[in-house]
């Protein structure tokens, strides 16, 4: 019989073996492995079974990064980041919002984005660049409040509302808030909502290193109303509940980082029929089924032995 830690190893040797020319080890991703995330995360966990402290009460208590090399450990809302890079507090096309929640840290690849894309917001009418919300926490990890996801440094929000100055002081930053973008729970857009909002989401899901965008259902009716031309982006806009003061971008694995565990893919199509369904459910919501089976309990929050087993050794680092 194979215990698990004699697995954990075999699949870590078969994957150092696949790439070949002293390319990094092959990712045990999801797609690779014809594995769920929930498998693949079940087999990397395996190491710490043991370790029942609360992951969050760790993780939410760090203030610096480790001294590691980047990178993604693990899925969304199960893992950490080694090595994080700060999201600079202030930019030419930025400023990162809520210091004291010291939620500015992600992968190179997240905060690279970030910067682009807050470059291409300056040139819309009316925008001097991104107000920037939470990314992940410096180890990342689960945090004491708020997010399931923004664990790996892949996530982050940004803000609806478009900035005027950036200049805010750092009690600005604490005191202002976004608006919202929507009516009747999400269903539709308000007038707050302009062609620059679209304009913005379009070139974040444009970018092949994004994954998926969540917004209210309503903005992605609205955009696919509107969208001309290519609509293969769409598909990457995803309905979500709340988000409707900000979205939510989700970058991708990074390109040969061994230990990112990769979200399934984006169902084919633009995804218009569905966010209209979405919105129709808002407005209408069907009536309660009867069969349906209880809701599940609150989950219990994670334990470091639930985590990928290389958690434990960003939060032991330098
Ligand atoms: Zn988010």
């Amino acid at each position: 019989m194979i215990r698990p830690i004699a697995a954990l190893a075999l699949v870590l040797l078969l994957g150092s073996c696949g790439g070949g020319g002293g390319a990094p080890a092959a990712a045990p991703r999801a797609a690779d492995a014809r594995e769920s995330p929930d498998q693949v995360l079940a087999r990397l966990s395996a190491q710490n079974a043991g370790d029942t402290r609360v992951a969050r009460n760790l993780f939410g208590a760090v203030p610096g990064p480790s001294a590691q090399e980047s990178r993604a450990i693990g899925f969304y809302s199960r893992g950490c980041l080694a090595g994080a890079v700060e999201m600079p507090e202030t930019g030419a096309t930025w400023q990162a919002m809520r210091l004291s929640r010291n939620r500015n840290w992600g992968t190179p690849e997240l905060i690279g984005f970030l910067q682009d894309l807050s470059r291409f917001a300056a040139t819309q009418p009316g925008w001097q660049g991104l107000y920037i919300g939470d990314l992940g926490q410096p180890r990342g990890g689960p945090a004491l409040t708020g997010h399931a996801s923004h664990q790996v440094g892949l996530d982050a929000d940004i803000w609806m509302l478009p900035p005027a100055r950036l200049n805010l002081s750092r009690d600005e930053r604490e005191s202002i808030s976004s608006i919202a973008m929507d009516r009747q729970g999400g269903a539709f857009t308000n007038a707050n909502w302009t062609p620059q909002h679209e304009a913005i989401l379009r070139q974040a899901a444009m970018d092949p290193r994004v994954e998926r965008i969540f917004v209210f259902a309503g903005a992605k009716v609205a955009m696919c109303a509107n969208a001309t031309g290519d609509r293969s982006w769409l598909s990457k806009i995803r309905p979500l509940s709340g988000h409707n003061t900000h979205f939510h971008v989700r970058l991708a694995c990074p390109a040969g980082d061994p230990t990112c565990v990769a979200q399934d893919p984006v169902p084919a199509g633009d995804g218009c029929a569905e966010a209209q369904e979405w919105v129709n459910n808002i407005l209408n919501p069907p009536p309660p089924d009867p069969d349906a089976p209880p809701p599940p309990p609150p989950r219990a929050p994670l334990t470091m032995g639930e985590l990928p087993a290389q958690c434990r050794a960003v939060l032991d680092s330098n």
